[in-house]
């Protein structure tokens, strides 16, 4: 079972890019809005820092 959830809020993201920059979990998509690859993990690993990068603070890391 994971021990990390990733949640995303798109309707808040501005497309910046930082967290794809920051963490290779992260991509553009098509919309411009960026996504997880991966939204459960058993590690936080670099989504932390795209969560502490994202200007808007629509990433949460949610450790269970
Ligand atoms: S850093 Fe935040 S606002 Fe910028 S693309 Fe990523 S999720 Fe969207």
């Amino acid at each position: 079972m994971a021990k990390v959830k990733i949640e995303h809020n798109k309707d808040m993201c501005i497309g910046c890019g930082a967290c794809a920059a920051a963490c290779d979990n992260w991509e553009m998509g098509d919309d411009g809005k960026a996504h997880p690859k991966k939204t459960e993990l058993d590690e936080v690993g670099c989504n932390q820092e795209a969560a502490d990068n994202c200007p808007v603070s629509c990433i949460t890391v949610v450790e269970e």
